[in-house]
């Protein structure tokens, strides 16, 4: 619709514009007619005027110059020409057809001059051109009328003009029908831009979507899909931007509980509902001695060997296991002899999905070999206990016997019982240390002390055992032998541990030497003994709680295992050394190194 009113304006206007043109045209035309004519009517008359006046009045009859002239071809403009006295009447006169001569009005003197003829009797409006005859000194005068041309709508160019709108008439419609056939792809143009536009913009009202169907309508349009592409365009990106620092964030993230989920001191396995593992940390590999590469990915039976593991894992497998569901066993995995391993199962659901199991694989080795030990500890104690008490209730039943007079066997009972019950203290002693050691309650009061009366002690209270073993117990200790800080009561354990062994694990008739030397930093005390020694292996675990080497002589000497264990406890806990070096049958040497005492510390009290 508004197409057809544009097409009707676009008609009209045309129509104007062309009827403004041919109307200028006309105008124009119609001036440089009257130019001519008057340049031609003035020009003839000044030309005429100079004529004899016998030239221009003929003889009656005759046609004379002014007849010839108005019967000239192509001089149709001529209306009259007449030569008229001063009284103002014509002396000679010649009319076109259907023109008659006005009379004639007083001229100026020798001048030439022109005058409009009203329409009159003639039909036609006249331009009459005049001026006096030269011949006559101006008594008579030259008068030549012209039509006057027609105006510039003449009705005999109606034909003419009705075909020039013919034309346009015709041609306008056809114009328009081309530039609608043209700028019908715009128009569709500007139905999709408008969807788009109206899909895109919801808030924008659709009356200012429906601006229209012509160019700037489609502009418009254009610049408005443009406007809402180019923000949608930045949305856009700035949506892109967001979710790829929202994306670096979860990699960031994911990256960070990855790390710490390998950190964990346990092993850690997902699997997935239909039993496949779908993670699983490196850990598994020391634990279960299966590679990670060799896990993921793969149903269980691929790889795990354990059929406690397998066993449990079957349980958890497919959906409908209770999420507080849990289960842990305890087994010793096939690909890692000697270890002992926890694992837990647990059913990893939410939101009423089961999303498949998390097993932890915990090192249980450590714990399982100090239950073992504990065990073995009672049933050690328990016999080393029972062994003095059965021969002590011996020998006391043998005391009660009254049968029994003689007094040596008497002192050779009470003697054993004695050495019993010593060993019985001592082994409640060790034990009792021991214990303080390890809860942390042993802590060592350290004092400057002079480490050769300290050494000359020990040696004291060993020479009655050395006696009556017959050993020979040297002492090799320099008097001024520099201070140490230590726990006295503390080392001293740890002295007569060493000493006692070295008796004990002595023949007769063998040597014990307890000796000390100062270095540059440190001081370096010594017991060598020349007795059984021990292999390199046994050297290397004598200081394990509980280790004794296996007695094979006849001499059964009997111990706890805990003597060396202490003794190198006490001198760890001194910041000192206890190194061990021995050949078996060619006797050992067990040395503490200890730090003496910084210089400015000389000068503290002496214990
Ligand atoms: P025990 O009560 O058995 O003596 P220790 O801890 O004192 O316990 O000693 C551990 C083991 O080390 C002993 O069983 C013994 O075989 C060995 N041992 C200790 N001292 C000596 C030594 N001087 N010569 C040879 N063997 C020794």
């Amino acid at each position: 619709m508004k197409n057809n009113r544009i097409g009707l304006i676009l008609v009209v206007s045309s129509l104007a514009v062309i009827a403004l043109v041919v109307s200028l045209l006309l105008k124009r035309q119609h001036t440089e007619q009257l130019e001519q004519l008057r340049a031609q009517g003035l020009g003839t008359v000044r030309s005429l005027a100079v004529l004899p006046a016998s030239v221009l009045l003929p003889p009656q009859g005759q046609p004379g110059v002014l007849a010839s002239l108005l019967a000239m071809r192509g001089n149709l403009d001529v209306a009259y020409a007449a030569i008229s006295g001063e009284d103002g009447r014509n002396l000679f006169e010649v009319a076109s057809p259907g023109a008659i001569v006005p009379p004639a009005a007083p001229l100026a003197l020798a001048s030439f001059d022109e005058r409009s003829v009203a329409a009159g009797q003639n039909a036609r409006a006249i331009r009459e051109f005049r001026g006096p005859l030269a011949s006559q000194d101006g008594r008579l005068q030259l008068r030549i009328g012209y039509f006057e041309p027609q105006g510039p709508f003449d009705l005999k160019d109606l034909p003419f003009y009705a075909l020039i709108a013919l034309a346009v008439f015709l041609l306008v419609p056809l114009i328009y029908i081309v530039i609608k056939r043209e700028m019908a792809p715009l128009a569709a143009l500007g139905e999709q831009l408008k969807t788009l536009g109206a899909a895109q913009a919801q808030a924008q009202s659709a009356s200012e979507l429906d601006a229209g169907q012509d160019v700037r309508g489609l502009a418009g349009k254009l610049n408005r899909y443009l406007d809402h592409t180019s923000a949608r365009i930045r949305e856009l990106e700035q949506d892109s931007i967001a979710s790829m620092a929202s994306g670096r964030l979860l990699e960031y993230g994911s990256n960070k509980m990855q790390a710490v989920l390998q950190c964990l001191p346990d092993g850690l396995l997902v699997l997935d509902p239909a039993g496949e593992v779908t993670f699983a940390t490196g850990k598994i590999e020391p634990l279960l001695g299966v590679p990670v590469a060799e896990v993921l990915s793969q149903p269980v039976e691929a790889w795990c060997r354990d059929p406690e593991l397998r066993a449990m894992l079957a349980r958890f497998r497919g959906a409908g296991q209770d999420a507080r569901s849990q289960m842990t066993i305890e087994f010793n995995p096939l690909g890692v002899p000697g270890k002992r391993l926890w694992a837990t199962a647990q059913a990893l659901t939410g939101h009423s999905m089961a999303y498949g199991t998390l097993v932890v694989l915990r090192d249980a080795t450590r714990e399982h070999l100090a239950r073992q030990a504990g065990n073995d500890f009672v049933a050690h104690v328990a016999h080393e206990l029972k062994s003095p008490l059965n021969v002590i209730g011996m020998y006391g039943e043998m005391l009660a016997d009254v049968g029994i007079d003689d007094p040596a066997v008497r002192v050779e009972a009470i003697n054993v019982i004695q050495d019993e019950v010593e060993r019985m203290t001592s082994l409640v002693n060790n034990l009792l240390n021991v214990s303080k050691l390890e809860m942390g309650s042993m802590r060592p009061e350290r004092h400057r002390v002079k480490l050769d009366d300290l050494l000359r002690d020990a040696w004291q209270q060993a020479r009655s055992r050395a006696d009556a073993k017959n050993i020979r117990l040297d002492l090799q200790v320099a008097r001024d032998l520099a201070a140490v800080s230590v726990d006295k009561d503390m080392f001293r354990i740890a002295l007569n541990n060493l000493l006692n062994n070295a008796i004990k694990y002595n023949g007769a008739g063998g040597s014990v030497t307890l000796s000390a030397e100062e270095g540059d930093s440190d001081v370096v005390i010594a017991v060598r003994d020349s007795g059984i020694g021990m292999t390199p292996e046994d050297r290397e675990r004598v200081t394990e709680k509980f280790f004794r080497v296996r007695e094979t002589g006849e001499e059964q000497r009997g111990g706890h295992g805990l003597g060396l264990y202490l003794s190198n406890q006490i001198v760890e806990l001194h910041h000192g050394r206890l190194t061990i070096e021995s050949e078996l049958g060619h006797g050992s040497v067990f040395s503490i190194h200890l730090k003496k005492m910084p210089a400015l510390a000389e000068g503290s009290q002496v214990l």
